[in-house]
């Protein structure tokens, strides 16, 4: 428990109508029964003060525990940032976990996969989701050398982790996440691909399909290519490249699933290329992670980083705000690690070992909309460059800072920051760019770097609670062109777009667009734009019409590829029975 007294004129937080439904339901302390006894002044203070009382043990450090828990709670409480959610739900608390992202690997032995299993319910427990490779595990029907028997092969044990996952409610609030990676070169990729075919199957799992360049030459080519048995390193059978990469798309016409990564991209940018190869991500893919690693999150709310011009006119990022907040956040972030206990012996030892952060961005559309730059644009793709490589070149500075102050990341001698003698960083990685589910619900803001998905809609969240919001800057700027009104909200509530609404003005049309006004291109070059600057991947999805074709989708994830993106994930409207986001009343 926090040790550092809530000052006396700490402010109350002013939190949003939904913030305050999410809060209490999962983020607030209850007692045991499940009466919420911890305000939400209370929450942000165990939060802001655990983090910041790890700064006392850094006797070079420049910062004072006090005033930087004040810091903290100012940050988070004024929604400029906000750590991934399990900091928020455990940090000052005897669970102590504070990490959302976790890879496991999966060994090609019984024993080796009930321990994963096991290790999975664990994290899950504690509010983490967990990713694993399954491409380890010898294919079905293979010899098992003990027992003279035949393998069930990835698919058979996959669903044993989604049934563990689906029996452990994590604390009672959120149900696990995860995702499952099988290479394409693996002999039940066939079987995999199709995995989710049925909806409803697998519903605790997202899966990828690990990509290699080897594969993607073969479909450039439309040659073969071979598949490898994971247990004996032979070639058991070939397939046509092309072929299996037309299913892939087929599947994710239908329903979604699989996604793709390029896993050769995913390990030339990894930092510690001699601590192993990277197999696998966490369950949204933005975070690639070797076997036991883990990674804390977090987001600065770009919405908040917008000044008027000194002429009081043009609009511009206030860059100086937005160093500071990148300065202080990766500090808070570096201090998660030391403040979180960890599921597993093997994870703390990874952790401690390369300290990766994942620094990002949310509120991106709402940056956007208040510079009146239109998100299908180039001037937009540019500026979204432009902060990237702003946030990516200060947190980097502050890294350097913090090795000063408490020395390099442990690996770092032997990391390619090393061996380039880039000069010691605190941290493997400092950026990640988060999709922010809850996290753009707390702040009020749009989610990661997507677009809107509606001006005005209803969300599902947490089983069965709809919240309806309306997006702020919209509504100001209908009113700035006095065109609001009440029976305007409620036909836009209907269709969430206006780009049909001829009556109102061309301008306001073009800047206000949301996801499904914008041409799938425009997704793909937002999400390069961001991934050439993220040292660890981008969570984005593409968000397509019903009417979009397979060819759309085929043209999708080529392009994902060819833009220099480390993986893609697209969903047509209406391709699952169960969305996150709907417009409409929201039944
Ligand atoms: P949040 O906004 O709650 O902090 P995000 O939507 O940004 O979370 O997701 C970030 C990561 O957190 C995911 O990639 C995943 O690793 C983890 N995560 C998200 N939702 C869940 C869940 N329901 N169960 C377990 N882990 C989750």
């Amino acid at each position: 428990m926090p040790k550092l007294k809530m000052p006396a004129n700490l402010p109350d937080p002013i939190i949003n109508e939904n913030a305050k439904i999410v809060l209490k339901r999962r983020y607030q302390k209850k007692d045991a029964e499940g009466i919420v006894y911890e305000t939400t002044k209370e929450l942000f203070w165990r939060v802001a003060s655990a983090i910041a009382e790890e700064e006392g043990k850094y006797k070079n450090s420049s910062c004072k525990p006090a005033s930087l828990a004040r810091d903290f709670y100012d940050l988070m409480t004024s929604y400029r940032f906000l750590p991934n959610s399990p900091t928020l739900m455990n940090a000052g608390t005897d669970i102590g976990q504070l990490a959302a992202c976790f890879v496991l690997p999966v060994e090609d032995d019984i024993e080796g996969i009930f321990d994963a299993v096991k290790h999975a319910a664990m994290i899950h427990k504690s509010g983490g989701g967990t990713g694993f490779s399954f491409s380890r595990l010898r294919a079905k029907d293979s010899v098992v050398g003990s027992t003279g028997g035949v393998a069930s092969g990835p698919l058979s044990f996959l669903k044993i982790f989604n049934c563990a996952t689906e029996q452990i409610k994590q604390g009672g609030t959120r149900r696990g996440a995860n995702m499952g990676i099988l290479r394409v070169d693996h002999p039940d990729i066939m079987e995999f691909i199709k995995a989710k075919e049925r909806d409803g199957d697998l519903n605790n799992f997202n899966l990828s399909i690990a990509l290699t360049e080897t594969f993607m030459k073969a479909v450039e080519k439309k040659e073969d290519y071979d598949l490898v048995a994971p247990n004996s390193g032979e070639t058991v059978g070939t397939l046509n490249a092309r072929e299996v990469f037309n299913i892939l798309v087929q599947k994710a016409w239908e329903s979604g699933d699989p996604g793709i990564v390029f896993l050769d991209r995913i390990n030339r940018d990894n930092p510690t290329p001699k601590l192993g190869e990277i197999e696998s991500t966490n369950p949204c893919g933005e975070q690639p992670l070797l076997p036991y690693e883990a990674c804390n999150l977090g987001s600065i709310n770009l919405g908040k980083c917008y000044a008027k011009g000194r002429n009081g006119k043009d609009s511009e990022v206030d860059w100086d705000e937005l160093k500071r907040i990148v300065h202080l956040s990766v500090r808070f972030l570096d201090n998660v690690i030391d403040a979180s206990q960890y599921p597993l012996e093997q994870i703390t030892r990874m952790v401690e070992t390369n300290r990766k952060i994942g620094l990002g961005v949310m509120g991106w559309a709402d940056l956007l909309y208040q510079l009146k730059i239109p998100y299908n644009s180039q001037t937009a793709v540019d500026l979204a460059e432009r902060v990237m490589k702003f946030v990516h070149d200060e947190s980097r500075s502050a890294s350097k800072i913090l090795a000063a102050e408490r020395g390099a990341f442990p690996a770092y001698p032997e990391s390619t920051f090393g061996e380039a003698n880039l000069g010691p960083y605190r941290n493997a990685t400092t950026t990640t760019i988060a999709p922010t589910g809850t996290l753009s619900i707390i702040g009020g803001c749009s989610s990661g770097v997507e677009p809107l998905f509606a001006l005005s809609f209803v969300r599902n969240v947490m089983d069965n609670d709809k919240l309806v919001e309306t997006n702020p800057f919209f509504e100001q700027a209908v009113k700035d062109v006095d065109a609001y009104s009440g029976k305007l909200m409620e036909e836009i509530a209907k269709v969430g777009s206006i780009r049909k609404m001829d009556h109102l003005p061309e301008e306001l049309r073009k800047i206000f667009v949301t996801s499904m006004d914008i041409e799938p291109i425009w997704h793909l070059k937002m999400q390069a734009a961001f991934q050439k600057f993220t040292d660890n991947a981008v969570s984005k999805t593409v968000n397509l019409p019903a009417s979009a074709t397979k060819e759309d989708i085929w043209d999708i994830y080529w392009k994902a590829y060819e833009y220099g993106c480390k993986g893609v994930t697209v969903y047509r409207d209406g391709s699952k029975t169960s969305q996150v986001l709907c417009t409409g009343d929201g039944d």
